[in-house]
Formats: structure tokens, C-alpha cells, sequence
């Protein structure tokens, strides 16, 4: 808390704003990340097929330009701002007026407080900015998750990779390398074993493979002290939230695991000793 006295009211904007960028590429990426592996899919199965491939119009992260996906305008810098265009532009294209969904703003602001959090927390260090992607990581994933059912291990292997290097050279903190190695192995392994005593048990696929490098990556950065802690917030706000959800409407699909993954990670983040 210090550090946000000490830091000052500019100092608490501009870690605001870096926190709200952030959190405006994030919504880039679960936007993006799926259509991409979408059109890979389609390539790889025309490849199979020996059928040409239409030739398709480069798309990644960068490219196109951020534009309104209702009409297709360019979206100038200026009416890019995070949370602020938002509520500039009335929460609609200037074009087209098509709306802008509210969930871009608010995983802005989210991400905003999340910065400012990492930095009451760890102070104005690097580690502050490690567990700022970190957090921003598992919210991509929880997302793309929720939107599609699939985990990217565009995401999830590097995330488990940077939880390693976290822990040996940005953390500094008690946690060893042998811990977040021994976090990673067991993550996956702790997963893999349900899915497989569900499956042998119902016939049914409780999870996926990516669920399993999730809390693989969770157990790189935070130990695999840590994990029982992660597995049981998730186990537990998953089956509150499939209870109510059953109660709303007996017939939902599937509820996807890694939402609440990603909330068991960040609960058990705060959980440990800083
Ligand atoms: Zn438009």
C-alpha cells in the first residue's frame, strides 16, 4: 500500500492506464486467437484433403488494423483509448453505430485495478509487471475458454515457460526452482488422473488436455504447494456456478473448466506470503 502513496495520484494513473492497455490487447487476443486457429484448422484439413486453399487474407494479432467488426472502419488511435473511448464514443461505432460489446470496457478497468493491485502488492518492481501478465494471461484463457471451450496453448505452454523464468530470476521470493518445476509436473499429472478416473468411471470426458496444461502452467508459477488450494477454489465456485446454472435452465452444454481454473490461480496468488 505504500507504494501507492509513495507513487502518487499520477503515478497511480499511468500504472491505471498501463494496466488498461494490457487489458485492451487482451481483448485483441480473445478475439483474435480463436478465428486464427479457426483458419488453421480449415488450412490443415483442405491440406489433408489435397484441396487448394482458397488464398486467405493475412490475420494475426497485429494485422488488421484494430477495425469495427460490424462494418469494417478502421478504428482511429485517438478513438482507441482503453476504457475512456468507450464511454467517448457512447459504446458504438461512429460508422456504423453497431455496439461496442460492454465486455471490451470492462476487462479494461479490471486489468487497470489489477495493475494498480500487483503494485500495492509487490511494489514498483518487475515482479509487479511478471504477475500483471500473469493474471492478464489466465483471464485470456478463461475467456477464450468461456467463448469457445478450447484452451490455446498459444497461451498455456509459454505461460507455464514464463512461470519457470519467474520464479528463477523475477521473483526472488521463497518458492525454488525445483518447487515450480515439481508445481508443473503435478499440475498436469493431478488433472490428467481425474479425467482419467471420470472416463473409466462415466464413459464421459470430464475435461480436456487443456485444462491439464493449464493447471500445469498455474503450478509453474505458483509451486506445487500451492495447487490443492488452486483445485479446491475451482472445484468449488465451478460446482456453485454449474448449481445455479442448473437451476436457470436444465439443458446448458458443457461448462468449461478453465474459467474457474483461472480464478483458483489468481485466489491462490493473493493466498501466498509476498
Ligand atoms: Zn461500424
Amino acid at each position: 500500500m505504500e507504494t501507492l502513496v509513495a507513487i502518487g495520484f499520477a503515478g497511480m494513473a499511468i500504472t491505471f492506464l498501463i494496466g488498461a492497455s494490457v487489458g485492451s490487447f487482451l481483448n485483441v487476443v480473445v478475439h483474435r486467437l480463436p478465428i486464427m486457429q479457426a483458419a488453421r484448422w480449415r488450412d490443415d484439413a483442405f491440406e489433408m484433403l489435397s484441396i487448394q486453399a482458397s488464398a486467405r487474407v493475412a490475420f494475426n494479432l497485429a494485422w488488421p488494423r484494430s477495425h469495427c467488426p460490424s462494418c469494417r472502419t478502421p478504428i482511429p488511435i485517438y478513438h482507441n483509448v482503453p476504457v475512456v473511448s468507450f464511454f467517448v464514443l457512447k459504446g458504438a461505432c461512429t460508422h456504423c453505430s453497431a455496439a461496442i460489446p460492454r465486455r471490451y470496457p470492462i476487462v479494461e478497468a479490471v486489468l487497470g485495478l489489477v495493475a494498480l493491485v500487483c503494485v500495492a502488492r509487490w511494489g514498483f518492481e518487475l515482479s509487479a509487471a511478471s504477475y500483471l501478465v500473469f493474471i492478464a494471461a489466465l483471464a485470456a484463457i478463461a475467456l477464450i475458454d468461456w467463448d469457445t471451450g478450447f484452451i490455446p496453448d498459444e497461451i498455456s505452454v509459454p505461460l507455464l515457460f514464463l512461470g519457470l523464468v519467474n520464479v528463477a530470476w523475477i521473483d526472488g521470493g521463497v518458492l525454488r526452482l525445483t518447487d515450480a518445476l515439481a508445481g508443473a509436473i503435478a499440475g498436469y499429472l493431478v488433472l490428467w488422473t481425474i479425467f482419467w478416473l471420470f472416463k473409466l468411471s462415466t464413459g464421459r470426458d470430464g475435461m480436456g488436455y487443456g485444462d491439464f496444461k493449464l493447471l500445469a502452467a498455474i503450478g509453474a508459477w505458483l509451486g506445487w504447494q500451492m495447487l490443492p488450494s488452486v483445485v479446491l477454489v475451482a472445484a468449488i465456485s465451478g460446482l456453485v456456478f454449474a448449481a445455479v446454472r442448473y437451476l436457470k435452465s436444465r439443458d446448458a452444454g458443457p461448462l468449461p473448466f478453465g474459467p474457474f481454473l483461472s480464478l483458483g490461480g489468481v485466489t491462490a496468488l493473493f493466498m501466498t506470503s509476498a
